[in-house]
């Protein structure tokens, strides 16, 4: 911790000192993963892999190789990641006390987050085929509406069939809760199907709530850790928090951001297949042999939509912790809730300044607490 910070007396000196240490490790991993994806793109786009392996597959069906290449890019992906992934997300929170599962109970889930990443790269994939071949010159541009639209589907769909393959949910019992959090939405004018329970604590040791599910689906969810450990007041910041930002359309206005990034991205892409490789314009089934140099582009643009995304994601934060205090009222159990989350998350609340830059949705908790503390 450099010496000129003054650290919030509410924040704990000594988990402060451990988070920097577990979020540098987090981060560590992160990056190795990142550079080992980019050097292994690297190198199947410079033997020119996509090309051999589809002149391989060539004799099977076009939907059979559409579906065994999205497979065999899926799984490589989680190979590729998956040393990196057992250390950052099974070892390092073990080491710090969050993880609460058995090393194959994780596994378990892994397996289950590949099946339906396996899943999401078969549509994925059929649909750039597709799309390539009906649109032309424009297949970038209708590739990102129609993964816009996947997207809504997904959303839709998430806590009502993902969510139960990992977790349990029931209806919160506790009026006292439920009837502070319906106050605080009524003040924010916000409608909510239903109030969920997840049973998180079997599995990490991490808190969270969070708003999730589209039109019918429409629900709050939130950690038992969160429930049990929090006052009632604290659990009310936080769901005012997430109230202002529907109030404020941040989801929405993020969705939008991400359709104009991925047309922007996917004609990036389009402009470098123009100069290099022709065949992808063919559509359908020979958009594979130009699959690695496409994921290589669309990853590194990405990158960098990325730290555009964070940057704009932190003004909303911000905006959403100022419109929170309006629907709570209660300043003290804002910061209080803020403190705790940084105490039992190991969050850094006062990381460096690129760290920032390149890492974090969210502004520093030392920031956002330092920010209510000046409202009035
Ligand atoms: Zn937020």
């Amino acid at each position: 911790m450099p010496e000129k910070i003054e650290i919030h007396p509410l924040l704990d000196r000594e988990k402060q000192r451990r988070a920097k240490e577990y979020n540098r490790r987090k981060r560590f991993w992160s990056v190795i993963t990142s550079i080992t994806e980019l050097v292994i793109l690297v190198i199947l786009v410079m033997y020119g892999a996509g090309n051999r392996v589809y002149n391989y597959l060539a004799g099977l069906p076009p939907l059979f190789q559409f579906l065994l290449w999205a497979t065999i890019l899926a799984v490589g992906a989680e190979l590729l990641s998956l040393i990196p992934g057992i250390e950052s997300e099974y070892m390092l929170e073990k080491k710090y006390g969050f993880m609460k599962q058995s090393f194959t109970g994780w596994l378990t889930d892994l397996l289950k987050s590949t099946l339906i990443g396996i899943v999401i790269a078969w549509i994925v994939l059929l649909l750039l085929g597709w799309v390539v071949k009906l649109t032309g010159p424009w297949w970038w541009l209708v590739f990102a509406g129609a993964l816009f639209f996947l997207e809504g589907i997904l959303a839709m769909i998430f806590p009502v069939v993902i969510l139960p393959l990992f977790h349990k949910y029931e209806p919160i019992g506790d009026e006292n809760l439920t009837g502070k959090l319906k106050e605080i939405l009524e003040r924010a004018g916000i409608r909510v199907i239903g109030f969920y329970r997840e049973d998180s604590s079997r599995k990490t040791g991490h808190d969270n709530a969070f708003f999730t599910g589209f039109g019918k689906t429409r629900r709050i969810v939130l950690y038992d850790n969160l429930i049990d450990n929090y006052t009632v007041d604290e659990i009310a910041a936080v769901i005012a928090h997430e109230a202002a930002h529907r109030k404020k359309n941040h989801i929405i206005k993020l969705l939008l951001l991400n359709l104009i990034l991925t047309a922007v991205i996917s004609f990036v892409v389009h402009l470098v297949m123009l100069k290099s490789y022709h065949s992808f314009f063919e559509g359908g089934v020979h958009i594979l042999k130009n699959i690695f140099p496409f994921i290589l582009v669309f990853s590194l643009m990405m990158f960098i939509a990325g730290i555009l995304t964070n940057a704009i994601s932190r003004i909303f934060e911000r905006e959403a912790d100022t419109y929170a205090l309006k629907y709570t009222g209660s300043k003290e159990a804002f910061i209080s809730m803020l403190a705790r989350l940084a105490n039992r998350n190991l969050s850094d609340a006062y990381p460096g300044k690129w760290i920032k830059v390149l890492f974090m949705s969210h502004p520093p908790i030392g920031e956002r607490i330092a920010y209510i503390e000046k409202q009035i």
